[in-house]
């Protein structure tokens, strides 16, 4: 039976982009060698890292401002990096508490700063993003969740603030144009739009890194070490590099960034009418925060809910049973997402007769 993976990540890669990549494991470019044992330092892995670099900076534009850095450990791993690079211990940080990702970062960066909380959106099981706050003089950068995979929140506008935007965005990352100038970092990994877990991409505004630091940042963990190593400091996750370019030439064939986010929009507001219109569910997300990514929605009760879930894996749905702690559905509709998988959900929860 045909398979329809909502999976929140790892996520629904191109089916174009797994065949190419099952290819170049066995047999790369005529090598007679798998893309997956040749060294990171072979000039032919070099052409892939640098064809992924020039990817990320062409479809989203980036000047000579910034630099693009492939890393590996996860956004987890960035969670506490960005602030051991990025400030002393003593200055502060501001984050907007938006849910799950937003705790992680807060819990990330309290050993090494000062973290303001904004606001929280707690009091109303994370159902929209806290704006209403003021940002404390002290504050040296601003950490934004772009969106929260779990609690299915996405911010539509990013804040305008005096400092620059430190911006997790793991789960929007290449899905729509971006306001670069109010970003001095952005993080993604791989799996839920480019590809595998096991590569996270970095995209550095170099003039951050200026700052005179009182605590030392260990080499594999400076910023400036991947920056002036290329990447290549030690032994990169190769094949996800590749499978990562796989993805950005594949991103860049449809249409870049703009053609992502017309789709994404499309794709999200077929499935959101379908839920505010069906009986038996209903959002669980404001509707000026919802998710393009991450479609979050309850069913009237319990028994409703499970008999759905029964229902959409007998007809090949996979991976929409919301976050433990969250409940309910998600359906994660990334990238690779085509519209006709949304539309086939669409017509499952229309035959949904409980
Ligand atoms: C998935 C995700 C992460 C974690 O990524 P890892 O690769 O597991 O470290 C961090 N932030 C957001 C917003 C995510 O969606």
């Amino acid at each position: 039976m045909k398979k329809y993976n909502f999976s929140p990540g790892p996520a629904v890669i191109p089916s174009s982009v797994l065949r190419e990549a099952s290819e170049a494991l066995i047999d790369f470019n005529g090598m007679g060698l798998s893309i997956a044992e040749i060294s990171h330092r072979a000039p032919q892995f070099i052409d892939v890292i640098e064809e992924a670099t020039s990817l990320v900076k062409e479809l989203y534009q980036l000047s000579d401002d910034f630099e693009v850095i492939w890393t590996d450990g996860g956004a987890s791993t960035q969670l506490a990096l960005a602030p051991m690079n990025l400030v002393n211990s003593g200055e502060s940080i501001a984050i907007a508490d938006t849910g799950y990702w937003a705790i992680k970062a807060i819990n990330a960066a309290s050993p090494f700063c000062n973290v303001h909380v904004l606001a929280t959106s707690n009091d109303t099981n994370y159902d929209r993003i806290p704006k209403d706050w003021e940002l404390p003089k002290d504050t040296q950068y601003l950490h934004v969740v772009s969106n929260e995979t779990i609690d299915g929140t996405q911010y539509h506008d990013y804040p305008t603030v005096p400092v620059p935007i430190v911006a997790d965005m793991t789960s929007d990352f290449l899905t729509r144009p971006l306001p670069l100038h109010k970003f001095s970092l952005i993080f993604a990994s791989a799996q839920k739009n480019f590809g595998l877990a096991g590569t996270t991409c970095l995209i550095i505004r170099k003039d951050i890194l200026n700052k005179k630091l009182n605590h030392i940042v260990p080499t594999i963990f400076d910023y400036k070490t991947m920056i002036e190593q290329k990447s290549l400091y030690h032994t990169i996750p190769t094949f996800p590099v590749y499978v990562a370019m796989l993805t950005l030439r594949w991103t860049k064939a449809q249409g870049g960034v703009t053609e992502m986010h017309r789709r994404n929009k499309e794709k999200s507001t077929l499935l959101y009418n379908e839920i505010d219109k069906n009986p038996y569910f209903s959002g669980s997300v404001v509707a000026e925060d919802r998710s393009m990514m991450n479609v979050c929605f309850r069913a009237n009760n319990q028994q409703i809910e499970n008999s759905f879930l029964d229902f959409a894996e007998k007809n090949g749905i996979v991976g929409i049973k919301g976050f433990p702690t969250v409940g309910g559905f998600r359906a994660s509709i990334y990238n690779a997402m085509p519209l006709e998988s949304v539309q086939f959900l669409v017509d499952v929860m229309q035959k949904f007769n409980p």
